[in-house]
């Protein structure tokens, strides 16, 4: 039975907040809006429970403290049954690392919560500016901003989110991401939502459980198509 109202959990805003990821969220509840679907966005402090009931989850980018308590504070079973009752998960860069096996923090190793078969090891160089993919997952190419220390080497059974047109994404290994059912994890802040309606508009359906009624949202498609020329 397809949904007609949706709960967006922004998680740990307060730790996950410093690259401005939390603004997917208010992308996804604007063009859930459009649709006639009401959508809240809850958010939750790492000193609160996780919620088992939301429909979709935000994690974002952070600094290596933020996000090694923020690791602590995410319960692994009740984050992944969560996950795996059917809610989408859109992971972005220290929130990517998080989920994957271990990362490095600080020049420490750090076990991640392990819902992804991927570790993050400490990159060559700092990873930072503009990027510009090509996902399977939509017609057109994504863009977005990468700032970060860390390449992920992903599992043999784990497909890339995308393949590197422009910038670093995993590293060297020339894709961004990772997929794994509702799963979506990559390295592009913006927020990549804000930048790119069609892959907000990919989470939305499948978080509802069905096709969207077209939007037509001139000004989001003219930004993203600009963004896209600009991204070279
Ligand atoms: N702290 C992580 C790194 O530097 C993630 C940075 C980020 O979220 N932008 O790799």
């Amino acid at each position: 039975m397809p949904k007609s109202e949706l709960s967006i959990v922004r998680v740990h805003n307060e730790l996950l907040g410093t690259y401005g990821d939390r603004g997917n969220s208010d992308v996804l509840a604007f063009r859930a809006q459009a649709r006639g679907i009401s959508a809240d966005v809850v958010d939750i402090s790492y000193r609160d429970a996780l919620p088992t009931t939301g429909d979709i989850y935000l994690l974002g980018g952070a600094e290596d403290a933020a996000q090694v308590l923020s690791t602590d504070a995410l319960n692994r079973s009740l984050f992944a049954a969560t996950i795996e009752n059917g809610a989408v998960l859109l992971a972005i860069c220290a929130g990517f690392q998080i989920i994957g096996t271990s990362y490095y923090a600080q020049g420490n190793r750090v076990d991640g919560i392990g819902l992804l078969d991927m570790e993050t090891l400490p990159g060559d160089r700092r990873y930072v500016g503009d990027i510009k993919i090509h996902s399977p997952w939509c017609e057109s190419d994504i863009t977005g901003f990468e700032n970060h220390g860390g390449k992920t080497i992903l599992g043999r059974d784990i497909s890339p989110f995308g393949e590197v047109i422009t910038g670093f994404g995993n590293g060297e290994s020339g894709v961004d991401g990772a997929v794994v059912g509702n799963i979506f994890g990559t390295y592009l802040h913006g927020p990549i939502l804000a930048r790119n309606p069609e892959f907000a508009d990919l989470l939305l359906a499948r978080a509802v459980g069905k096709a969207l009624e077209p939007f037509d949202d001139e000004l989001a498609k003219r930004y993203a198509s600009e963004r896209r020329k600009a991204v070279r």
